[in-house]
């Protein structure tokens, strides 16, 4: 994305204001809340509209946890940061509830399954499990196939829940009482004085005391500082048309490494999204959010293979931009040279896992230096 000098040349109206977030997504409106929450007068704006990025585009499974099978993540972080990480994700599911029930957020408490599509598979599941149980945490593996459709194995976590995650952010950004500017994209930022940051978009020049940028996938496109340590990745789904019997009501089902899941939609659809890993290239490194072919002929081989009972039509498909950091973990903190515009993105497919505490941070870093911990963006420099 870019804008044009016929767009904007420079002389668009001033608007002062205190808080500015730019990108309003799940993170960009849970910054405005927090932001409000501390006393901020605070204005989102978006070169689109309201959660049209990932937000609204996503699964909508809000699973405790890592994209990386819990033993596997404590040989890539080390049992501290992944216990904090652990803490951040049960914090943000938290906060999702509590803004559901200030508005009609449709929400189905009905746990989480992470499958084995292979019995290697199993074997991993199995160790995450004995890792998981050996840090006190709640589970259940289950050995064999719980759902009779050809799995392995599994892991039911019972805290995990399943969102309309488009109802989720239209009730945050209300309650953050912040004024949405949509259609207003950010081209150019400066940093004024010590206290001020000048934000360019193609509507409006904003004075702002603080600029928090929850730009995600878009965040290369918009500083060069995030080139190279976020990688846009699309990812993909299908539905069907409403079943006449739901065979898969009350569960997120999630396999083959978290790269498939399924769920059933509040109206008696069936959702299957993923496959990226058998076309990794395609996938990776792109902000084009057209579906594919090859990844829509995977999506269908799999309702097919562990879904043959249902025949019912597929009557939509969508991608969405997910933002994935290098390392995996979310990157927070301020832009060089730019101490007044910090930033929350790089959510690497786990937004609903942990956006809403990780924001609360970097809202808490940016008005009050607060320390960062485990998704402090320094470690990457
Ligand atoms: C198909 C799919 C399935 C997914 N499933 C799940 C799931 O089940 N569970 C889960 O936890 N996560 C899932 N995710 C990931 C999740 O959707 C994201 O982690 C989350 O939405 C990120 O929120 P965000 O607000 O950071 O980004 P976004 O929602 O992408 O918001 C970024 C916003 O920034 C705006 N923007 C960008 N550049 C500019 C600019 N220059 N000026 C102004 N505005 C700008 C964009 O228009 C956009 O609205 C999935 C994603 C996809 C695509």
């Amino acid at each position: 994305m870019s804008v044009s000098i016929w767009q904007a040349d420079d002389t668009q109206a001033w608007q002062e204001v205190d808080f500015l977030v730019i990108g309003a997504g799940l993170a960009g409106c849970a910054a405005a809340y927090f932001a409000a929450q501390a006393g901020h007068d605070v204005v989102i704006t978006d070169a689109r509209d309201l959660a049209l990025g990932a937000s609204s585009r996503n699964a909508g499974f809000m699973i405790t946890g890592l994209a990386t099978y819990y033993h596997r993540a404590l040989q890539r972080y080390g049992q501290h940061v992944v216990r904090e990480m652990w803490d951040i994700s049960q914090k943000s599911i938290g906060y999702w509830r509590e803004f559901a029930q200030m508005g009609a957020v449709r929400l189905d408490e009905c746990g989480s399954m992470l499958l084995a599509e292979t019995k290697e598979e199993a074997r991993e599941l199995e160790q995450a499990a004995r890792a998981m149980e050996a840090a006190g945490l709640p589970l259940a593996f289950i050995e064999g196939d719980p759902l009779g459709r050809g799995y392995h194995a599994a892991i039911r976590q019972p805290q995990d829940a399943a969102i309309q995650p488009y109802e989720l952010v239209e009730v945050i950004c209300n309650a953050s009482g912040a004024r949405l500017i949509p259609n207003n994209e950010l081209y150019k930022l400066e940093q004024l004085d010590k206290e001020t940051v000048i934000a360019y978009t193609r509507q409006f020049r904003f004075r702002a005391r603080y600029v928090m940028l929850c730009t995600n996938a878009y965040s290369p496109l918009v500083h060069p500082y995030f080139v190279g340590k976020v990688i846009p990745t699309r990812a993909q789904v299908l539905v069907t048309a409403p079943l006449e019997n739901t065979p898969i009501v009350g569960t997120c089902g999630y396999s083959d490494y978290g790269y498939m899941y399924y769920r059933d939609t509040f109206d008696g659809r069936l959702l299957v999204g993923g496959g990226r890993n058998h076309h990794r290239e395609q996938e990776h490194d792109t902000t084009d959010d057209r579906t594919t072919d090859p990844i829509q002929r995977t999506l269908e081989a799999y309702l097919r293979r562990r879904f043959p009972d249902i025949d019912a039509p597929i009557e939509r498909r969508w991608a969405g931009i997910m933002g994935f950091s290098v390392d995996g973990l979310p990157l927070v903190g301020t832009l060089p040279e730019l101490p007044r515009v910090g930033f929350a993105v790089g959510f690497t497919g786990h937004g609903l896992s942990l956006g809403a505490a990780t924001v609360e941070r970097a809202v808490d870093h940016l008005l009050n230096g607060a320390p960062l911990g485990a998704v402090d963006a320094a470690r990457l420099h």
